[in-house]
């Protein structure tokens, strides 16, 4: 078996530098097949697609689909709305979300509310 030095390797999807990984997944991120190039470049929110001011960007951090990267940024707005939403329907049926001495230990729904406090956070603009 001969490495194969000559093909690139798959580049892992990078890690969102700030926003809680562990709360993506809940978030349900648009088909990238159904994206504009701007949303896939991350000049456009991901959800609304309206182009997001650069002091208004939540970065999502690098997904591989079909081996095509993109770099999903979402407005403020949007990504607070999503993860309200997600962690209203997560905390529904989770006991520790539920258990306000111990809330802090699920990482789904502690990394939905410091998602929500991010997008809240981050400057007005984008999609609404
Ligand atoms: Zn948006
Ligand atoms: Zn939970």
């Amino acid at each position: 078996m001969a490495h194969r030095t000559a093909t690139h390797p798959a580049r892992a999807g990078r890690q969102p530098a700030a926003f809680p990984a562990e709360a993506l997944p809940y978030l349900s991120l648009p088909d990238p097949a159904a994206l504009t190039a701007d949303q896939t470049a991350g000049r456009a929110c991901i959800w609304g697609g309206r182009p997001i001011p650069a002091d208004a960007a939540v970065d999502l951090g690098e997904h591989l689909h079909d081996g095509v990267l993109t770099f999903p940024q979402s407005c403020g707005p949007c990504i607070a709305t999503r993860a309200q939403n997600a962690l209203a329907a997560h905390s529904f049926d989770c006991a520790t979300c539920r258990d306000r001495a111990r809330w802090t230990d699920c990482t789904v729904g502690y990394g939905l509310l410091r998602a929500q406090r991010q997008g809240s956070r981050v400057g007005q603009g984008g999609c609404r």
